[in-house]
């Protein structure tokens, strides 16, 4: 078996790295240990979101909203892509300063924004509490379902031609691509490592550390949210890298379900759910939505984040192993993101043009000292 390019790891990232490498005519082996978006992806909160923590950060996931955008007429029903817009919501003046500096942000770079006062916050989402400053509002933002974008990405690549091998770990990676756990070998020309919190496993060295994260879905109820809606003292505890932090995120779903987020943890390998961050999170909802107190939960679960130093992925070649390409540490971002990756990816491997510069997500960028085969 030899292909020109084998990827490890069927999450969102992977697989949409495989669909951009299959429709490049390279032939495609893609190799899951689990199941197809089965890790993050299937943790993860969906927001399709655009951020602005730096240029670089803002260029990929604007690069990759407008990715989505193109997709999403071809996204299957289950993905539920929904077009409902964020509201960043400023609880005190010091944030809603910070809601008019993302205003300018982005309304200079090209993204429609709305100025939200206390009054017009309420008239669009009446069920948060009175007595919140106002907020900005992202209408062109969407939140899709992404195990089933991963899936779809899958399909998608294999029409294309590529070969999916599941249930299969890759237990190392060598000269000629990679070895598996059930002893087999796939020959590659390339090997990419999009093994999101797994990636340091493949690849020691790797300056890849988790950050947990809890999640709460409620049952189903229809209209009380219209926004995907996110606090701004949530920049303040997401840029955090020490301390757990929670913050008030929550979600509408196509379902009626509201999604509940989010947690931040250093440091911490078990994946159990910890009652007492989970307080925490539900108590900072309350806060901003009083009416949640009265709503029943189904299910609360944790994910691992994979996060580098700067909280830029690693897109690109290794480095100093010749073969290798990584796609992976794309901490809080990833679903958002993997769209402009595989984009990426693909421009270093066919050494072609990319819309935005690879440069700032160049693996490289990383001391090379971390950096091992
Ligand atoms: C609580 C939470 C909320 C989030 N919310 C959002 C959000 O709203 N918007 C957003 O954009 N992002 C969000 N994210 C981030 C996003 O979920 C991740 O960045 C993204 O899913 C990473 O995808 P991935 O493909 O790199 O990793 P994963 O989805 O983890 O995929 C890696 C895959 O590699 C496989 N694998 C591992 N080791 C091996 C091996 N040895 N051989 C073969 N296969 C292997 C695993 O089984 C897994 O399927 C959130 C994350 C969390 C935890």
């Amino acid at each position: 078996m030899t292909y020109d390019v084998v990827i490890i790891g069927a999450g969102i990232v992977g697989a949409a790295c495989a669909a951009e490498c299959a429709r490049e005519g390279l032939s495609v082996a893609i190799v899951e240990a689990g199941i197809i978006g089965g890790g993050a992806t299937a943790a993860g909160m969906g927001h399709l979101v655009v951020m602005d923590d730096s240029e670089a950060q803002f260029a990929l996931t604007r690069y990759s909203q407008q990715l989505w955008d193109e997709v999403s007429d071809e996204l299957p029903r289950e993905v539920e892509h929904d077009a409902c817009g964020t509201i960043w919501i400023a609880a005190d003046d010091e944030e809603m300063a910070e809601a008019q500096r993302k205003a300018t942000f982005y309304s200079q770079r090209g993204v429609a924004v709305e100025l939200l006062d206390e009054q017009s916050l309420r008239e669009v989402e009446p069920n948060l509490r009175s007595g919140l400053v106002g907020g900005l509002r992202v209408p062109g933002v969407s939140v899709i379902y992404p195990p089933c974008a991963a899936q779809f990405f899958v399909d998608q690549a294999r029409t294309r031609g590529a070969e999916l091998f599941l249930g299969n770990a890759v237990e190392a990676v060598d000269a000629d691509g990679v070895r598996l756990h059930n002893g087999a070998s796939i020959a590659a020309g390339l090997i990419v490592n999009s093994a999101g919190s797994w990636s340091p496993m493949l690849t020691p060295g790797l300056k890849v550390k988790n950050r947990k994260g809890h999640l709460v879905i409620t049952d189903r109820y229809p209209k009380f949210l219209r926004h995907q809606l996110v606090e701004l003292g949530y920049l303040k505890s997401a840029h955090s890298s020490t301390a757990d932090s929670v913050a008030f995120n929550i979600q509408p779903r196509r379902t009626g379900q509201l999604l509940i987020g989010s947690s931040r943890q250093y440091e911490v390998d078990d994946a159990g759910v910890d009652p007492s961050i989970l307080r925490r999170m539900l108590e900072r909802a309350i806060e901003y939505l009083p009416g949640l107190r009265r709503l029943s939960s189904l299910r609360t679960w944790t994910g691992f984040r994979a996060a580098t130093p700067d909280k830029l992925p690693l897109i690109g070649p290794h480095g100093e192993h010749r073969r290798l390409y990584l796609a992976t540490g794309h901490e809080g971002l990833g679903i958002t993101t993997s769209l402009g990756t595989a984009k990426l990816l693909v421009a270093t491997i066919m050494n072609s043009e990319s819309q935005i510069p690879v440069t700032p997500y160049l693996p490289t960028r990383v001391p090379q000292e971390t950096l091992h085969a």
